[in-house]
Parts: C-alpha cells; sequence; structure tokens
C-alpha cells in the first residue's frame, strides 16, 4: 500500500537520537531548548514552547488567554478534532462557521455572522497547508477584541504575503506527528510574540510550575517552586527534540520535493474529466501536507475510494466534519449550518503524498484515479 504520509527518518536523525540517549538529560534539558530556538528563528517568532503532541500545544494555547468559563471561539468544522476539543479542555464553546468551497479554509464571512459578545478568539487551520486570509481574520479580531490563534499543523514553512507562518496570530500550534512535515515521534510547538503568553505556556506545560528543574538545581538554587496556574505534564523529551532538530536542517527540501509532487499532480490530472485539483489563492507559499482532489458532482466517492484502497493506494478523507461525531451531537449544531463543508466533504479524497515519494509511485497513484474514475 502507497500510504498517504509517512515520514522520512535517515542516518543523520538516528546518530543525533542516540547521542542524546547516551547524554546527561533526556527530558527537559538543553535539546529542548536547542530545538525550540531552531524553530522559532525558523518561522521568525520571539519564543516557542514545545510540548509532547501538538493537541498538547493547542491545550494550553487556549489556556493561556485564561477566558471565562463558556467563552465562544470560532472555528472550522472541517479540521481534525484536536482543534476543537482544545476548546472544550479550557471549558469553553465551540462555533463553528463554514468553509471556504474553493480553499477549504475557514470563510471570514461565515465568522464575522458568527461573532457574539461572548466570543472571545478564533482558531483558524492552514488546510492542506494553505494559509488563511490572515488580513482579512486580522481585521475581524482588532475589530471584535478577539485572540487569534493558528493552527498551522499542517502549514510549517508556508508563507502568507511573504512572511512565514508562525507569528502571524497570537499563538502559532504545529505539530511533528509522523504523517507531518517534520516529526518528532509525537510533538507539537507553540510559537508566539508575546512574552507573557510565552511565560504562560512554559507554565502549563510543566504543572503550572513557576520554576522549571533546571532553575531548581545548582549550588545556590531554591528547592521552592509555586504552582500558578492549573498546568499538566506536557514536557517533551530531548530524545524527541534532537530528531526534531535533526528534521529541521532537512524542512526546506522536504517542502520542495512535497511541492514537485503537486506539481506532478496538477499536471497529469489537468483536464481529466471528473476531477478538480487544489485552488490555490495569489500571495501564498503552500506548505502542501496533504493534496486533495475533489470528484465531480454525482460521483460516488466511496466506491472511488474503494476502488483506490484495493488498488494498493492510501487514500484517505480529511475530515470527517467535527459536528457529525457522536460526542459533538450534545452541542446540537445544525448540519444544514455548513452547506460547503457538508458538499466538500462528500466529494474529496487525499491522495498519497509524502517526500519519499518517486515517479513510479506517483505513476500508479495517477493510474489508478484514472481507473477509478472511469
Ligand atoms: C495533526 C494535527 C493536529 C495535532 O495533532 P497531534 O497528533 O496531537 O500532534 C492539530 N490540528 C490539525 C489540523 C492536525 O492535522
Amino acid at each position: 500500500m502507497i500510504p498517504y504520509g509517512k515520514q522520512e527518518i535517515n542516518k543523520d536523525d538516528i546518530d543525533a537520537v542516540i547521542k542524546t540517549l547516551k547524554a546527561d538529560w533526556i527530558t527537559s534539558g538543553p535539546k529542548v531548548d536547542e530545538f525550540e530556538k531552531a524553530i522559532a528563528s525558523y518561522v521568525k517568532a520571539d519564543h516557542a514552547i514545545a510540548v509532547n503532541s501538538g493537541t498538547s500545544a493547542l491545550d494550553i494555547a487556549v489556556g493561556a488567554l485564561e477566558l471565562p468559563k463558556g467563552s465562544e471561539i470560532i472555528t472550522t468544522p472541517f479540521t481534525f478534532v484536536a482543534t476543537s476539543n482544545c476548546i472544550l479542555y479550557n471549558e469553553c464553546k465551540p462555533v463553528f462557521a463554514d468553509i471556504n468551497p474553493k480553499t477549504y479554509n475557514i470563510d471570514t464571512d461565515k465568522i464575522r455572522k458568527k461573532i457574539t459578545k461572548k466570543t472571545k478568539a478564533i482558531i483558524y487551520v492552514d488546510y492542506a497547508g494553505q494559509p488563511c486570509d490572515i488580513d482579512e481574520i486580522g481585521e475581524i479580531a482588532q475589530e471584535n477584541d478577539l485572540k487569534l490563534i493558528e493552527d498551522a499543523a499542517h502549514a510549517i514553512g508556508a508563507e502568507y504575503k511573504g512572511k512565514r507562518v508562525g507569528s502571524l496570530a497570537d499563538m502559532t500550534e504545529f505539530s511533528f506527528h509522523p504523517v507531518k512535515h517534520i516529526t518528532t515521534g509525537e510533538g507539537g510547538m507553540i510559537t508566539t510574540n508575546d512574552e507573557e503568553l510565552a511565560k504562560k505556556l512554559r507554565m502549563l506545560r510543566n504543572h503550572g510550575m513557576d520554576k522549571s528543574l533546571r532553575e531548581r538545581l545548582g549550588p545556590t538554587a531554591s528547592y521552592a517552586y509555586d504552582i500558578k496556574m492549573l498546568g499538566r505534564n506536557y514536557r517533551i523529551t530531548d530524545i524527541q527534540c534532537a530528531l526534531g532538530h535533526s528534521q529541521l536542517k532537512k524542512l526546506d527540501n522536504i517542502l520542495k520535493k512535497r511541492a514537485q509532487i503537486a506539481v506532478a499532480y496538477g499536471k497529469a490530472f489537468k483536464g481529466m474529466k471528473g476531477v478538480t485539483v487544489p485552488f490555490i489563492n495569489d500571495g501564498i507559499k503552500h506548505a502542501w501536507h496533504l493534496y486533495t482532489i475533489l470528484l465531480d458532482e454525482g460521483m460516488d466517492r466511496d466506491k472511488f475510494f474503494n476502488g483506490m484502497r484495493t488498488r494498493g493506494i492510501g487514500v484517505n478523507v480529511h475530515y470527517i466534519p467535527i459536528y457529525q461525531f457522536s460526542y459533538y451531537k450534545k452541542l446540537k449544531i445544525n448540519k444544514n449550518d455548513f452547506p460547503n463543508t457538508n458538499d466538500v466533504f462528500s466529494r474529496i479524497v487525499t491522495l498519497p503524498l509524502y517526500p519519499g515519494m518517486g515517479e513510479r509511485e506517483i505513476d500508479k497513484v495517477v493510474m489508478a484515479t484514472k481507473e477509478c474514475l472511469g
């Protein structure tokens, strides 16, 4: 089976991990600092806080806003469930706004319609690696005094009007799950230019403690610490960060390869009946986490999907709209509020895309697609 996504680990990565296993610190040590500094510098943000998953990153990003219980946070329903679970963890209410039918990103006009007195923040997702209309979202935030969290799990290395994703929102979250651009096995990061938020994020990942372990060691240090917020243990290990830092050195190459595969798909599908290829906005650099095709109306997506899988192509569907999950039914969300999400969900298919893909695999995917459309 050709998978839809796959990590690429080579000898440098393995050596970096082994070296760290032999070092004094295997968690909360210098490799964590190094990886944070490297990511901050790569995305051009002042602060980066590493945690044990992208989901944990989102959780403490919402937590750092210290919103009153029941506050509303607007987000997209066309995303991985972590984007809205993090709102529930913090006893706030996710309010979904429909997507733009071309980019599949949250629709800014729909955001405006969902704002109430209780709205405090927006979490927007750069779907597949295409940055949202950040100028427009920023304007909405300013007019309504809202905080912005960018879920950039798909979008490390992406750019909006020449600026790298990572310092465009109040806080930006990245994921280092193996299907993402670079991996730490499990892992995540939050970047921000706000020093106060950075301080809170560091506390929240470590039980709410005001001092790190290393600050409590040494000849003149005190044993004492205070718990200032209700944090958790979301710390990441040095072993993981050594891997992440080694992977980061290859990110530009990985982005290039992913873009090349997207171009190859685009060429192969141009003019092919029955499919629409991804729309790309002007003024952005796409990070190509996912390559999706949209089948024409009236075609049987599930039949296409099964046909591809039986041909050894590990297609996927991103995403099942969040309001369709049983757990979310209790929020009493009206499905009819999301015509674009419903339509795109019923017709979309994710094709394999990972840097290790060669021409042979691409051809196989294209051939199978032709057959299954036929
Ligand atoms: C991967 C992903 C996350 C974070 O997932 P983790 O597996 O916890 O790192 C969050 N949001 C989106 C949109 C994602 O794709």
